[in-house]
């Protein structure tokens, strides 16, 4: 799921680690104006998290199966399909600093010159976190 990687900007050639994706226990979102991550757990999601397992009706990952199904067998509340748990998801995640919006499908950024025109470098070993 998860991925770090060495990006390389495009545009201005600045090297950094770029984060994808989010983990077992947390999402990764980026702002869409300048890229800066937000890294938001299950926890802090609360109730929306709850009801997005129950209206998955399967386990969310393999590692988090038995809770999921204890989750899914006993929350009281309604089902929640995946639109309405990542709007949920973004606006608990507020506002950038910026003034931009965290987003689950923003690109990550240049810290440089923001630019998502980004490869990534491939001398560089990949770090999956999950
Ligand atoms: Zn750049
Ligand atoms: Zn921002």
């Amino acid at each position: 799921m998860g991925m770090s990687y060495e990006a390389i900007c495009n545009d201005c050639g600045a090297k950094f680690t770029a984060n994808e994706g989010g983990g077992f226990v947390f999402h990764l979102l980026h702002c869409d104006r300048c890229g800066a991550e937000r890294a938001i757990s299950f926890k802090e999601i609360g109730e929306p998290h709850l009801r997005y397992i129950k209206g998955l009706g399967v386990p969310y990952s393999g590692m988090t199966a038995e809770h999921d199904r204890h989750i899914q067998e006993t929350y009281p509340g309604d089902p929640m399909d995946r639109d309405e748990y990542e709007a949920a998801v973004e606006q608990l995640c507020g506002q950038c600093e910026c003034g931009g919006a965290y987003r689950f499908n923003a690109p990550p950024r240049c810290p440089e010159c923001r630019s998502a025109n980004l490869r990534k470098d491939p001398a560089a070993r990949r770090i999956c976190y999950d």
